[in-house]
């Protein structure tokens, strides 16, 4: 039989443990694990740094990444994607602290810098857009590198031989910076109609096409992004929910071997909460621009949900981070059942040309079909699935993976638009209407016999 006493001595001796354990772990976490000097920064929860400590540890993890890669050669020059945001800031000045203080036999780059105006897809700071830009651009020079400028809108001229961005050495004003309405108007227009999901991921991969196509123009030997291990867990979440699970490896890996130029991920092992120490203990200044996730609802796309998901995984299990984004680079796609081809927008090999009836593709093209058939007759279903595999679908499956055809698959109209299959668009008509006049033709054989 028990007794009241016997529990509640029990009890306070257990309680007394835990004060004096707590205390300890207390007293533990105001010590920098390193020095035992006064700690100021308390990283994955039991990894308390000062603050000379904690630059050590940024430098040290900065210069691994890139170290262990082995990709970065001598005098290589690099192309630093910055849009004066937290991530891109820290970037910045991780590499100018890296290039300053390492020996040229550790590491050693030329780096230059690439603004690229997303305005127009955010009304919200169209009124004084010019003064905003001129602002960041006047920050970003600052920090001593040259700076390159563009427009998400320039997608459309890649194509054009024309200019489509420019060194702000000469751009003193706010003035100065050039737009092209005809050019956001396309853009704005292959837009219209998109899901919030969609238009993000249609951006994403816009801006990084941009991007390695100017540092390819501009003689560019790599491309550097802002990612941390917080957008690459939430790339790969990201890509399973948005039908580009083929890409996870190549999205999540420090390299990404798809584009012209390789696009390299020096921040992949730093968390969300670091960077933002960093900065802040850095007295370091930046700017945040309202983009199309300001202010919208956390369930408003499938982006700010897994932004939030992520946010709070790491503030509650730090490593589970890490562990989702290693995760990527072991999730690769046979190659067998890839095609050569790639996608003309995210330039991943074409995953949605197989040959296999049972795959998960064509499964999802006949659900498709079904769902927007009105109840089908079951001797109909052979007419459907062969219905599923023409037309649209397939005409825009020659050129964008699935994930890219997405937005497009059931709006023509949009298609037309896409800044980057505008031409292609253009000769696959005129392939049609060749095929239609084709018997009034009079081509080189008829003329020969
Ligand atoms: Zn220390
Ligand atoms: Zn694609």
């Amino acid at each position: 039989m028990c007794s009241v006493e016997e529990d509640i001595e029990d009890i306070s001796k257990y309680s007394g443990n835990l004060r004096s354990k707590t205390l300890k772990e207390y007293r533990n976490l105001h010590k920098c694990k390193k020095c035992d000097l006064k700690s100021l920064v308390l990283l994955q929860k039991k990894d308390p740094f000062c603050k000379k400590c904690f630059f050590e540890y940024c430098s040290h993890k900065f210069r691994s990444t890139i170290g262990k890669s082995k990709k970065i050669k001598h005098a290589d020059k690099v192309l630093l994607a910055c849009s004066g945001g937290r991530k891109s800031v820290a970037l910045l000045h991780m590499t100018k602290e890296t290039l300053a203080f390492a020996t040229a036999k550790q590491i050693s780059f030329i780096p230059e810098i690439l603004f690229i105006d997303e305005s127009v897809a955010s009304p919200c700071i169209e009124e004084n857009r010019n003064h905003t830009i001129h602002n960041i651009v006047k920050e970003l020079k600052s920090h001593g590198f040259p700076v390159l400028y563009s427009s998400l809108e320039m997608v459309c001229k890649i194509s054009d031989n024309q200019d489509f961005f420019w060194n702000c050495e000469n751009f003193s004003s706010a003035e100065d910076f050039p737009a092209c309405c005809d050019s956001q108007n396309c853009l704005k227009e292959s837009m219209a109609g998109m899901s919030l999901s969609a238009k993000l991921d249609y951006m994403k991969h816009l801006r990084l096409l941009l991007t390695t196509e100017i540092a390819s123009q501009a003689g560019f030997n790599h491309v550097f992004v802002g990612d941390t291990s917080c957008s690459l867990a939430e790339n790969l979440l990201n890509n399973i929910n948005l039908g580009r699970g083929s890409q996870i490896s190549a999205d999540t890996s420090f390299c990404d071997k798809r584009y012209k130029i390789t696009v390299c991920r020096p921040l992949r092992e730093f968390l969300n909460k670091e960077i933002a120490f960093y900065l802040h203990l850095n007295n370091c200044s930046y700017t945040v621009l309202p983009d199309l996730l300001t202010k919208t609802e956390a369930k408003s796309s499938i982006q700010r949900l897994t932004e939030n998901f992520i946010t709070n995984l790491q503030e509650d299990f730090p490593a589970t981070v890490f562990t989702i984004f290693r995760t990527g680079g072991k999730l690769l796609k046979q190659d067998r059942v890839l095609i050569t081809e790639t996608c003309l927008l995210c330039k991943s090999k074409l995953d949605n040309i197989e040959l296999d009836a049972c795959s998960a593709l064509e499964a999802l093209k006949l659900s498709e079909q079904l769902s927007k058939n009105s109840i089908p007759v079951v001797a109909e279903s052979e007419y459907i699935l062969s219905k599923s595999n023409d037309g649209e679908n397939l005409e825009i499956s020659r050129f964008l993976c699935h994930g890219c055809s997405i937005p497009f698959r059931n709006n023509k109209k949009r298609f037309q638009f896409h800044p980057i299959l505008k031409s292609v668009h253009i000769r696959m008509k005129r392939d049609e209407m060749k095929e239609e006049i084709k018997d009034f033709l009079i081509n080189d054989d008829d003329e020969a016999s």
